[in-house]
């Protein structure tokens, strides 16, 4: 690939973000569309929080959004602690251009003096002792005098006033490099002609820029994506929300319906909101993305999740939902399920499915051996008594029905109730009751037609027996 290079650079110490996957898509996009490469480099150089396992997590994170590592467009994982000696060497190369100096004042130094003389950071106090490398002295950046302007796609030109910006550290006293540096040096020897991430690193830029500029490089192409939100408008964070994508993954959302929605996320794609991804691919623009904070709204992901399980066909579903069917923590033993039963019932339960995950506590009733009745169930009906009359009469009409459809045995329960007195809606709840355990689900009689008559009366007549 010849064309612009993007990354992503995740540090591999948890589950992979929502807002970083946010980050890729809008990578993987424009990679895509321009003909160029997507580069995946793991920053693992904080070698106590970094885990091998979390890595393995990012690539399977990404590829089920669609970032396939196979894909032509995608380069890595490359692994920043492999690229130390690179660092070490872009330091050096900024000692000898006079753009970085060694100081050995170490923190608690720098507290004092700042306390003595009033000042707060580090005042460039080193900058002219001429110190060499040595034990303890850390190697710091000599920030130029001026201003640095960050041109941002997303935000526009951003001003930083460089006396704000103290001498930062490139090396620390041990000699190992600050994640500033190598985050730099790898994206200019990755040939990275685009950064797009995360706007809690606008700060780091215009240090960033002063490093690729003293190395001898143009900066790349920045673009800093808007802030994630929750409802109360504060940054969503691991502490307060579910940000981990498998966990989305893991509760059944689909990945279209993820991809779509965190494509929404400081973006407005054209016309529907709901688009296949290859659409946004071909239309997404960082000139268009909003900097404005981006609200992490669970009910909409939710509701694209429901339009994009209604859009899967019947079988499509049923397979989709198999892994939480035949879960160990599913409502009812793997061995009970019946791959035909639960076919048969799908098309009833797909449109009300806000996840995948959903299906298993809906058709529970149907593979469990006998029905979890939730005994204040009966009282929302319309009283145990009455229920049993109900039942009693109902297990008499259904015992002689003809045709065990959902048709007939609708019109047969509509004439008991009429019986009683009752509506439809009031018979069918004590039937609901005694064969599924609820006064909700799914419609009740198509439940009933693939339950079958034996295990339905057997249930009804439970029902009546413990009413009674
Ligand atoms: N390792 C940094 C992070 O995960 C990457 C920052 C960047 O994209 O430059 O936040």
């Amino acid at each position: 690939m010849t064309g612009p290079r993007f990354r992503i650079a995740p540090s591999p110490t948890g589950y992979f973000h929502v807002g970083g996957a946010r980050t890729a898509l809008f990578n993987w996009a424009l990679a895509r569309r321009l003909g160029g490469t997507f580069v995946l480099r793991i920053e693992d150089t904080d070698i106590e929080r970094s885990q091998p396992e979390w890595t393995q997590g990012i690539i399977d994170a990404l590829a089920w959004i669609g970032i396939s590592a196979d894909d032509p467009h995608f380069e890595g994982p490359y692994f920043q602690s492999e690229y130390a000696a690179e660092h070490i060497a872009a330091a050096q190369q900024l000692v000898a251009g006079g753009h970085a100096y060694y100081c050995d004042m170490t923190a608690a130094d720098v507290e004092a003096r700042n306390k003595a003389e009033g000042n707060q950071g580090y005042q460039g106090w080193s900058r002219d002792r001429g110190l060499g490398p040595g034990p303890g002295h850390v190697l710091r950046f000599r920030v130029p005098a001026g201003s640095t302007i960050v041109h941002d796609l997303v935000r526009g030109d951003v001003e930083f006033d460089n006396a704000l910006i103290e001498d930062f550290v490139l090396l620390r006293g041990n000699g190992s490099p600050m994640f500033l540096l190598a985050n730099v040096v790898d994206d200019m020897s990755m040939r990275i002609t685009h950064v797009l991430r995360a706007e809690e690193h606008l700060s780091n830029t215009p240090k960033q820029q002063m490093m690729w500029l003293a190395l001898g490089h143009e900066a790349p192409v920045w673009a800093h994506l808007p802030l994630l939100v929750n409802e109360q408008r504060k940054k969503i964070s691991k502490r307060r929300d579910k940000v981990a994508l498998e966990q989305y993954r893991d509760e059944g959302y689909l990945p279209e319906a993820m991809v779509n929605y965190l494509m929404t996320l400081g973006w407005t794609p054209k016309g529907d909101e709901i688009q296949p991804w290859a659409q946004m691919e071909g239309d997404f623009l960082l000139e268009d993305v909003n900097h404005s904070p981006a609200f992490f709204d669970l009910k909409k992901l939710a509701a694209f999740n429901g339009e994009y399980i209604r859009a899967l066909t019947v079988d499509q579903f049923a397979a989709a939902c198999r892994p939480w069917l035949l879960a160990a923590d599913a409502p009812f033993p793997a061995d009970r399920f019946d791959e035909q039963m639960f076919l048969a019932m799908a098309p009833h339960i797909q449109p009300r499915c806000v996840t995948l995950a959903d299906a298993a506590g809906v058709v529970d009733f149907l593979f469990l051996p006998d029905p979890v009745i939730d005994e204040a169930a009966w009282a929302k009906t319309f009283g145990a008594t009455e229920s049993v009359a109900v039942l009693r009469d109902s297990i008499v009409a259904y015992e002689a029905v003809v045709d065990w459809t959902a048709e007939s045995l609708k019109a047969s329960l509509e004439a008991t109730g009429e019986a009683h007195g009752l509506k439809l809606g009031k018979a069918q709840a004590s039937v609901r009751v005694a064969v599924t355990g609820r006064t909700v689900g799914p419609p009740l009689f198509e439940a009933l037609e693939v339950l079958g008559r034996a295990e339905t009366l057997r249930r009804m007549r439970a029902a009546e027996a413990t009413l009674a």
